[in-house]
């Protein structure tokens, strides 16, 4: 049975490309039917911050992976890997030395001095020459095991039959391959997954922009629009499809066809594919989504009208790309705090006769009783009929007027739903900056 492992040191939130990782390491496990472990490598004692792992736990909860067994802790497991060293040492594979990190003897590994070769899925035959590699540190002389070990420990007591990781670890694996030998087991398989590129094609860092998945989850991206964003790094379906649903993923999943080059993250791409998939949800799913952050920010009280909300978000649903975006555009609906955008303000109601179409709106709005949008369009054509203007002269201002921005949804509709009590009051407000 496939038996594999997501296994996180808790020295930093949990970045695109380990979500990645955890992300082939999962669907390998799902479409295999096999067994996804999750451990956590924190014997590095500095780093380590109970902090990171509890995000990096709601990320990966967030994001959909669930795991069969775990968490499992190194610093749990320090026993296991110190009885292994006693052995090493009294076999004379392994020797002590002054270490320079706490009072105990380091213990380390005479590296064989030949050609040791890696059967990858991903990069094919990899060789590595033995005599120049550094014998290896087995436990540092904190008393705690160096990550190789550990490592090559817990996936053999774990039964992991593949490690996929990403290939920054290629240079890693020799060591690894040297530990299996001198303890006689069989290494299990390796994948080592291209790194997540930036578009300028090095490797994806902070320069690029966020690299975390809370960072994402903020800016209104959507879990199953990521997860199906990253899939597509460094891996393709069979017929190049790129929205596809995480059954059709399970489904098509294959270590064989992870490329070997590196993956650019395209930001545009993913917001794109997060627009896909916020069109294809429920509306009243999508306005569940937003309501905590609204209330938060004081846009919605707890006896807020949800049919309106549907409504509102109806209207932002078929051109959101984020779930910020729609929450953004929401909240104008729902409170009389209104943020205007300067440019806005300079280039529509601060322009000669401005003052003079907002009034005469007002006085025409005030008269309407059926405030929906077919009425609000009628009205508004024919003052501008009237005026001899174009009917764009009066839906400018207006729109400024009552949303703070130059562009927006529908009109008639935005100015329906934010009803007329409260447009009314918008105009009025807007006399203020418009110039006469
Ligand atoms: N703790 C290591 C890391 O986060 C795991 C590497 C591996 O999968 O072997 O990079």
């Amino acid at each position: 049975m496939v038996r594999v492992r997501f296994a996180p040191s808790p020295t930093g939130f949990l970045h695109i490309g380990s979500a990645r990782t955890a992300l082939f390491n999962w669907l390998f496990a799902r479409h295999e039917k096999g067994v996804f472990v999750f451990r956590v490598e924190d014997t590095d004692r500095e780093r380590s911050k109970d902090e990171f792992l509890q995000e990096i736990i709601s990320s990966l909860k967030w994001l959909g992976m669930d795991w069969d067994e775990g968490p499992f802790y190194q610093t749990k497991r320090l026993d296991a890997y110190r009885s292994y060293a006693q052995k090493l040492l009294k076999e004379g594979k392994a020797y002590e030395a002054e270490g320079t990190l706490g009072g105990e003897k380091a213990i380390i590994l005479s590296m064989p001095k030949e050609i040791m070769v890696m059967e990858d899925i991903v990069h094919g035959k990899v060789t590595f020459d033995m005599n120049l590699q550094k014998d290896l540190v087995l436990m540092k002389s904190d008393g705690f095991p160096a990550y190789n070990f550990a490592c090559v420990i817990d996936d053999d007591d774990m039964k992991i039959t593949h490690v996929i990781r990403g290939d920054d670890h290629i240079s890693n694996t020799p060591k690894q391959l040297a530990l299996y030998k001198a303890l006689g087991i069989e290494p299990p398989k390796f994948a080592h997954i291209p790194m997540i590129l930036g578009t300028d094609r090095s490797r994806m860092s902070k320069r690029h922009g966020a690299t975390s998945i809370s960072e994402y989850r903020q800016m209104g991206f959507l879990p199953d629009a990521l997860v199906n964003y990253i899939s597509l790094l460094g891996w393709a379906p069979s017929d190049d499809k790129e929205v596809l649903p995480i059954a059709g993923i399970i489904k098509e999943f294959s270590l064989e066809k992870v490329g070997k080059t590196g993956a650019v993250f395209d930001i545009n791409k993913l917001t794109w594919m997060n627009g896909e998939y916020i069109r294809a949800k429920k509306t009243e799913d999508l306005a569940d989504m937003i309501v905590p952050g609204l209330k938060r920010e004081g846009a919605l009280n707890d006896g807020f009208d949800k049919g309106k909300l549907a409504e509102v978000v109806k209207l932002f649903q078929p051109r959101a790309k984020t779930i910020k975006e729609l929450a953004d555009s929401a909240a104008p609906f729902f409170t009389d705090v209104m943020e205007f955008d300067a440019a806005a303000v300079s280039s529509i109601l601060d322009k000669d006769g401005v003052k003079q179409k907002l009034e005469a709106v007002i006085s025409r709005f005030s008269a309407i009783d059926d405030f929906t949008a077919p009425a609000l369009e009628e009205c508004v054509r024919k003052l501008a009929a009237e005026l001899g203007l174009k009917a764009s002269e009066l839906i400018h201002p207006i729109r400024v007027a009552i949303t703070g921005h130059k562009v927006g949804a529908s009109l008639f509709e935005t100015v329906a739903l934010v009803g007329k009590e409260r447009s009314i009051t918008r105009l009025r407000s807007a006399l203020e900056k418009a110039r006469p």
